[in-house]
């Protein structure tokens, strides 16, 4: 039997929350049958493709080296870890016996098992891992919502494995970049959360006082309002947050930093010291977007439609006014599918109608092309209530500087 199309809920949401936004823009939809879990449609993928690249260029420039460890892991794993004991319920188990295992609810554990087996010296370190990790949480169904809480989603999971003394500079490091990032996706009010040790939790109290402190003393250094969290930790450390609100007023919890000395110990991991002992690392767990899907649901939700040009799905439409001069409009999109932009051409309809779909789908930038166009070699161009004429060229490296990242 064919599943039967759902009713679209979306029709009841104001326009300017994000799960109306994901059906009018043709971003993704949800359905029963893969219960908060997203059908990426393409102009969706496009988006989170451009969040992806934009993580991907500062984990680049910040030394880590990009990983991918499996979905799938047996039980001890889970157990060295603690998640077998303290999240067993939100983890979507299989098998029996020997061949029991989990998805993986976070990939830090399979980190490990590659740091594990590189068997660092002091040279080595600070060792950066980081890894796009789609992992799987099976979330009470009343907390789910839209984009923000899944049971599957994609954490832009990172590691760094340091010395004691490394610590400090990482830390600080990580938070300033983070801050800066999430200026260029226009967040520029960011709450900052420290939440320290929780009632139920691994390692002795001397490693927490160590790592609680190593936090404090960045947040401290960073000079931003932070509200301090008693009790909200996670298991292994302590961990500062970002929270960017929602439409509703919402937090959402995105970026965070935590300070682990316990995953090491648990592990067993160290490295060779200059001395030739063998030391137990330091473990630092980031996210840029914490989840990269609940991180989209909030950026539609701050811009609308009207996200900036650099972030739009599509960011030049090509309109040739009659069929004729479609020859050119081709002949343009491929000179900037070449230098790197995202556009269409749009050929079907009035060009009324056509201009008012560019709007509709939020593409910042159009570009008419009549027999005056074709004629003269220049384009006409529209962003928002500007209009201006410009020789080809000159046109095309306009667009090429106004749509590059910000
Ligand atoms: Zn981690």
């Amino acid at each position: 039997m064919q599943p039967q199309p759902q009713p679209q809920p979306e029709s009841l949401l104001p326009p300017e929350d994000h799960r109306a936004l994901m059906a009018r823009l043709d971003l993704c939809h949800l359905q029963e049958e893969a219960p908060a879990m997203v059908f990426w449609h393409p102009r969706g993928f496009q988006l989170y493709r451009v969040l992806e690249d934009a993580a991907r260029r500062l984990v680049v420039a910040g030394g880590y080296r990009e990983v991918r460890t499996p979905q799938l892991v047996r039980r001890p794993v889970w157990e060295a870890s603690g998640h077998w004991g303290s999240f067993a319920g939100a983890m979507f188990a299989c098998g029996h016996g020997a061949s029991e295992a989990a998805l993986k609810p976070v990939s830090c554990p399979c980190h490990i098992q590659i740091v594990q087996r590189a068997a660092p010296s002091w040279r080595d370190l600070p060792l950066r891992l980081a890894e796009f990790g789609l992992v799987h949480r099976d979330e009470a169904s009343g907390t789910l919502h839209g984009l923000m809480r899944l049971r599957q989603f994609t954490q832009d999971d990172g590691h760094v494995f340091c010395t004691d003394d490394q610590v400090r500079d990482e830390l600080e490091r990580f938070c300033r970049d983070l801050l800066a990032f999430y200026r260029r996706f226009g967040f520029d009010e960011v709450g900052l959360a420290l939440s320290l040790r929780p009632p139920q939790r691994l390692g002795d109290d001397a490693l927490w006082d160590r790592a609680e402190r190593e936090l404090s003393d960045v947040v401290a250094a960073l000079g931003v309002p932070c509200e301090v969290q008693p009790g909200a930790g996670a298991i292994y450390g302590p961990k500062l947050e970002l929270l960017l609100r929602d439409r509703a007023g919402r937090a959402w919890q995105c970026g965070t930093v935590q300070l682990d000395y316990v995953m090491p110990r648990r592990f067993d991991v160290r490295y060779v010291d200059r001395d030739g002992e063998k030391r137990h690392v330091a473990m630092i767990h980031r996210a840029l977007f914490g989840s990269l899907e609940r991180f989209l649901g909030l950026l539609l939700e701050r811009h609308g439609a009207a996200l900036p040009a650099w972030l739009a799905p599509e960011q030049v439409g090509l309109l040739p006014v009659a069929d004729a001069h479609v020859p050119r409009a081709r002949e343009v999109e491929r000179e900037l599918l070449a230098r790197g932009l995202r556009c269409r051409v749009d050929a079907d309809d009035t060009l009324a109608r056509r201009i008012v779909r560019a709007n509709h789908d939020g593409i910042p930038f159009v570009a008419v092309i009549g027999a005056r166009e074709v004629a003269s070699g220049t384009l006409a161009l529209r962003h928002r209530d500007e209009r201006w004429d410009a020789p080809g060229d000159e046109a095309i490296a306009d667009l090429v500087r106004r749509c590059a990242p910000a």
